[in-house]
């Protein structure tokens, strides 16, 4: 039988018309049916979340940390069936929702001390007698609008602070992923939270998300996703002068040179760049290689993706799933067209796959002789295509690694300590990595980027502390 599941608004599951999800590894596979919100409810659920926020954020300490541990705990015993889950409505593999999943358990354990934790200071004043004191307060209503990529990690890593500090939520996940965001606020909501603190409103963004950029009354965005609505994002906040935080796209070089270890940048470039099947805004899209080492990469490159195996994202055996939809499909094959006609090489892969089931699979593409005035090499494109950048040495390649409108995360593989250092002290992103993937990252450590990719103070980490918070400085004079 297909579920049903509703949105959560001031503690009540409500809602009529839905629409269905779809399994994209296999298109007879329905997923479930979901509610899809309406522009009111979306309003009502941000008046649920106003009325809730004075007594959860004055609530003990006890009380949120109890609620983290709680969901923690319970995503924990879950896991198996929750990345089974994920993996079924999103595409990626077995291993990577389950990892997926206790990524997000480890994110409310994180939060749930880091209620515990939120402290202030003290200072003398620059007048005698006089005390003060700068501390942290919630908030107040903060919106939450995620992307599909990472269905229930981007949505704990928000849910989890924004909470831990007191402040009171209205979620609205991506269509494409609804029933990993459901199942989160349902253990939420079942761990004991109070009516109104967290709602969920599924639906569409141009209705649902519309309607919380339109309210006077949240006091926060947090948003993940494209930058084309990260911008509509930024102009609705600035006009009802709220707090916003954009996490957006990337265009993430992998610099490799030529004292690299070749298996280790072969497995840092399969890995950043097709895992996921591509579709992470980390994901390294750009393997920026040094003359003497790149005929041997590009070789090497070949010879693993011709290895990798694409398929059913709940077939143990798969390593790389399916695209997500069919929109990202024909935007992943339009790029692909684009790097030819610009001149590129397809070095490897780009054609449509068949297998037992209906669904949207992509041979891995691999793009040489590519350079980085291309469309390929500027736009992001967030699907399983990389390109090789051939460049002379270091110099060029830090250049051209920096040349992009974005600046989310990059990566060196080298063995010489001062390309490293040089390259982790002047990589203009925020997250660098050495002898890494420019994907994976820890959960307890701030995340973010520069230019084109992020707004706004980073996310994770007692850095998270920073947007979910806001200051308050408090003068006494004891007489
Ligand atoms: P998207 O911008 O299409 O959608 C993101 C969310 O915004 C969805 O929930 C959507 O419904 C909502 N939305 C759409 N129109 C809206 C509107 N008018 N008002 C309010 N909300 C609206 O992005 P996507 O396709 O879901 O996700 C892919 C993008 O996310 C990629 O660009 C990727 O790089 C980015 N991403 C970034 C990070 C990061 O941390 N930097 C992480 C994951 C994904």
């Amino acid at each position: 039988m297909i579920p049903f599941r509703k949105n959560l608004i001031d503690g009540e599951w409500v809602g009529d018309a839905g629409s269905r999800n779809i399994n994209p590894s296999n298109l007879d596979d329905v997923v479930g049916e979901y509610a899809s919100g309406r522009a009111e409810q979306a309003r009502q659920a941000i008046a649920a979340a106003k009325a809730a926020f004075p007594a959860w954020s004055r609530s003990g300490l006890l009380a949120r940390h109890a609620v983290l541990r709680k969901a923690s705990d319970e995503i924990t015993a879950r896991k198996d069936e929750i990345g089974r889950a994920l993996a079924r409505e999103e595409g990626k593999t077995l291993v990577e929702g389950i990892g997926e999943t206790v990524r997000a358990a480890q994110i409310f354990d994180f939060f749930a001390g880091e209620t515990l934790r939120l402290s202030g200071e003290l200072v003398p004043s620059v007048r005698p007698g006089v005390g003060v004191e700068i501390t942290r307060e919630a908030v107040g209503v903060v919106g939450i609008i995620t992307p599909w990529n990472f269905p229930i990690a981007i949505p704990a890593w928000k849910i989890a602070p924004a909470l831990a500090y007191g402040n009171t939520i209205v979620f609205k996940p991506a269509e494409l992923v609804p029933e990993s965001a459901w199942t989160i606020v349902d253990i939420l909501h079942r761990a004991g939270l109070p009516k109104g603190v967290l709602n969920l409103v599924m639906g569409k963004g141009s209705v649902v998300g519309q309607a919380m950029l339109d309210s006077p009354d949240l006091n926060a965005i947090t948003f993940t996703g494209s930058v084309g609505t990260g911008k509509r994002v930024a102009a609705a906040s600035v006009e009802h002068m709220r707090k916003f935080q954009l996490e957006m796209g990337g265009k993430n070089p992998l610099v490799v040179l030529d004292d690299a270890d070749l298996g280790v940048a072969v497995d840092c470039a399969i890995n950043g760049a097709y895992f996921s099947t591509g579709q992470r805004c980390t994901a390294s899209s750009r393997l920026v290689v040094t003359d003497g080492i790149h005929d041997r990469f590009v070789d090497a490159m070949k010879d693993r993706l011709g290895k990798l195996v694409v398929g059913d994202a709940l077939d143990a055996k798969t390593q790389i799933g399916p695209v997500v939809d069919q929109s990202q499909l024909k935007q992943d094959e339009d790029y692909i067209a684009i790097g030819r006609q610009e001149g590129a090489d397809l070095a490897f892969g780009g054609e449509r796959l068949d297998r037992d089931t209906r669904g949207f699979y992509l041979q891995p593409a691999l793009f040489t002789q590519a350079t980085n005035a291309m469309r390929i090499s500027r736009e992001e494109i967030f699907g399983p295509v990389a390109n090789v950048i051939r460049v002379k040495d270091y110099d060029e390649a830090l250049a051209v690694a920096n040349d992009t409108p974005f600046g989310l995360t990059s990566g060196i593989c080298t063995a010489s300590l001062k390309h490293a250092t040089h390259f982790k002290r002047n990589s203009e992103a925020g997250m660098v990595m050495v002898n890494l993937p420019t994907a994976g990252v820890d959960f307890h450590v701030p995340f973010g980027g520069r230019k084109g990719s992020s707004y706004g103070p980073r996310e994770q980490g007692r850095y998270a502390a920073e947007f979910y918070t806001t200051v308050k400085t408090a003068y006494t004079f004891a007489g």
